[in-house]
């Protein structure tokens, strides 16, 4: 035995580390990154304004710059109180942490694995309410569960990942209002969606909205927010590290997130993409593609490992669900340029052939 697994908590040496697959040289529609670098344009005058960043120092502890900016580019009514996160993930985790020993985390199957990861990382028990067959809250059976395991924390991803489903807006709000748990609204990819909850969080003490900036251009800088009553976020700001968004990060955004016409018009463009992807797809007749309000489709295939390998030697990485049975036979596949997404109808066709 070595001496790190006779150290280690025992539930941690059981977990199977997140796994990130080799991608260099392919067409990466895997990780719903967007496909929109930054701008030529803009590059020399942020190169400059990059300069001036005093690496020396400490970051901005509250990086209320990026702060105006987000609730500019977002729109977040000033009543509101904002926390910044490393990510999104360093905000679930920063919620978790502020349960009690032994309390119960609430999310649906399938949805997005890092609630129930960080769940186990917290020691917190984890309890998975199964989504219908299109994918929809079945509210009976999550009231029930909501009343047994009485839940501290709910994760509500909304559009849902990997499903790319927004759920039933009246069901959300019944489950808000049903549970004493601190409900997350997770709106990672609200720039792809129809539909927001951020009116709503004025109205409920006990709803937060989740947002990230890794879905539309801005992966790498590992920025995401969470938005609730100033109450709220001032209490939770007590578990936020110090310095969590580095110095780098923050002049970034603040440069590039201004450019929140170019934000937008980038989102539009995957939409109008999504729709074609959507339409062409659906003629394929062994396809099942589910709608979508987020920058990828969940696609049903006839045997998504076979589908998935020969995708990957023809140069493009989609994500497999092949094991998960809620998700037989699924490949989730982000949208992205109009030449990645010919490449990959193109190379759909020729396997269906
Ligand atoms: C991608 C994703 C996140 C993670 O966002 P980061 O800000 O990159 O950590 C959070 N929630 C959902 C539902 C996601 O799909």
């Amino acid at each position: 035995m070595t001496f790190i697994n006779k150290w280690l908590r025992s539930d941690i040496q059981k977990i199977k580390a997140y796994h990130v697959p080799k991608s260099e040289n392919m067409i990466k529609i895997d990780a719903m990154e967007s496909p929109f670098p930054v701008p030529k344009d803009l590059m020399g005058s942020y190169l400059t304004y990059l300069s001036e960043a005093a690496l020396n120092r400490y970051p901005s502890p509250g990086a209320e710059e990026v702060q105006q900016t987000l609730r500019s580019l977002m729109d977040i009514p000033n009543e509101l109180g904002v926390l910044l996160g490393n990510g999104s993930d360093e905000l679930i985790q920063l919620m978790a942490l502020a349960c009690e020993n032994g309390d119960t985390v609430l999310s649906f199957e399938p949805s997005f694995v890092m609630y129930e990861m960080i769940a186990k990382f917290t020691q917190l028990n984890y309890q998975g309410v199964l989504l219908d067959d299109n994918y929809e809250i079945n509210l009976d059976s999550t009231l029930n569960k909501i009343k047994r395991t009485q839940p501290k924390l709910i994760f509500i991803a909304y559009p849902n990942n990997p499903t790319g489903n927004a759920f039933d807006r009246e069901s959300i709000h019944t489950i808000i209002k049903e549970s004493e748990a601190l409900v997350v609204v997770d709106e990672a990819y609200y720039a792809y969606s129809e539909d927001s909850f951020l009116n709503e969080v004025a109205n409920y003490p006990n709803l937060v909205l989740l947002r990230t900036i890794s879905k539309v251009g801005f992966a790498g800088l590992r920025l995401g927010l969470l938005i609730g009553s100033q109450d709220t976020i001032s209490e939770l700001d007590k578990l936020r590290l110090p310095y969590n968004i580095n110095s780098l990060t923050q002049v970034s955004a603040n440069f590039l997130l201004k450019e929140k016409e170019h934000i937008v018009a980038n989102a539009d463009i995957i939409i109008n993409e999504r729709q074609r992807l959507y339409e062409e797809l659906t003629t394929i007749s062994s396809l099942k593609v589910f709608p979508s309000q987020a920058n990828f489709l969940l696609i049903k295939v006839d045997n998504a490992k076979s589908l998935f390998e020969f995708l990957k030697d023809n140069g493009i990485l989609v994500k497999s669900f092949a094991m998960n049975p809620q998700l037989s036979n699924c490949i989730r596949v982000t949208v992205g340029n109009p030449s990645e997404n010919n490449e990959f109808l193109g190379q759909i066709k020729s396997y269906y052939g």
